[in-house]
């Protein structure tokens, strides 16, 4: 139960794989991304057919369109009681976390161990959270990791030249634009998460994705009636506790991949531009210290100064205290020196 010190090396994964990544250098100019036909000339995702775009316009349009009826619906009924809110920020608490300490720190950079059906109910909790297929996501964001905003980064906001117009196409495509493209609808799971697919019961979740989804609108439905008795209930429940939390928990992930690749401080050597945004990381559960994450891709906790609030980590830390959590991987102090910006 101890906790180790991890190397720095930025493109390692849990299996050891290595990308194309050497700290300090830029990545290679990535075959994969240029010879990759979902990838244009300056390694910008290609647009995906109509059909997975559809998909992905409904799961980013839904969700704003269930916030607005949701508003609408106060606004002409003057109705909204305290146990929908508590049911709003319940489903997002736990979605996202699912995100954040399942997806992110446990399955794709594998910062620190625990058993088996944990690793599965994080992933569920995560699934909850409608951001994709768990595998998918972390083959995407393993990706990011190894060509971070170089070509062929599935979402990097710097791609589109110069200019405020530029500026604004790559905000626009790092936020939400990229999921209607390849990057999103043609991941490589083989070369990015050929660990994770050994793993039956992970992959026995991801196949039942839809299911999840499903799941994650039924269950506030349900509570909502429970809670009043009343269809009118059933339907406030799925708006705020399904929709109105699935619009939320989106573009806080969203804005980790864009605002946290452009505003912020950056007070470690990293080969790309992401930074450490304070609000981002009191919405996203602690991953708005996104440049401490990319100089320490493996460390379970995100927020490296004292004052940096990572609720992600406390839940992880607790988890280690309760012996639910092993091998939990933190930076040495010689290795944030050896990093920070002097
Ligand atoms: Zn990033
Ligand atoms: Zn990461």
């Amino acid at each position: 139960m101890s906790t180790s010190s991890l190397n720095t090396d930025l493109s390692q994964t849990p299996n050891n794989q290595t990308f194309s990544v050497t700290p300090g250098e830029p990545p290679e100019d990535d075959a994969v991304a240029f010879e990759n036909p979902h990838y244009d000339e300056l390694g910008i995702a290609r647009l995906a057919g109509w059909k997975d775009r559809s998909i992905m316009l409904l799961a980013i349009v839904g969700p704003f369109l269930g916030l607005l009826v949701a508003l609408g619906y106060c606004w002409t009924t003057g109705w909204f009681s305290w146990p929908f809110l508590v049911l709003l920020v319940g489903a997002w608490v736990v979605s996202g976390m699912g995100v954040t300490i399942g997806f992110h720190r446990l399955l794709t950079h594998g910062s620190f161990e625990t058993y088996r059906p944990i690793r599965a109910f994080l992933m569920f909790c995560g699934a909850l959270s409608v951001e994709g297929s768990p595998l998918l996501w972390c083959a995407v964001h393993r990706r990011h990791h190894a060509l971070s905003d170089h070509p062929g980064d599935p979402h990097s906001p710097h791609l589109h030249g110069e200019g405020l117009w530029n500026a604004i196409k790559g905000f626009w495509y790092g936020h939400c634009g990229w999921l209607l493209t390849h990057a999103w609808s043609s991941p490589d799971l083989k070369r990015y998460v050929p660990d994770l697919m050994q793993e039956k019961l992970l992959v026995a979740v991801d196949r039942m994705y839809y299911l999840w989804v499903i799941t994650s609108l039924a269950i506030p439905t349900g509570i909502g009636y429970l809670i009043t008795g009343t269809w009118q209930g059933a339907v406030m429940g799925l708006l705020w506790g399904g929709l109105v939390r699935i619009f939320l928990g989106h573009h806080i992930t969203w804005s980790i991949n864009s605002v946290c690749h452009i505003f912020g401080g950056r007070p470690y050597r990293t080969t790309d531009r992401s930074t450490n945004n304070l609000i981002c990381a009191l919405l996203g559960f602690g991953e708005g210290w996104h440049n401490n994450h990319h100089a320490f891709p493996t460390s379970a906790r995100h927020g490296l100064a004292w004052w940096q609030l990572d609720t992600s980590w406390l839940v992880i830390l607790t988890m280690k205290k309760l012996g639910l959590a092993w091998n939990v991987k933190v930076p040495s102090q010689r290795a944030l020196e050896q990093r920070r910006v002097q």
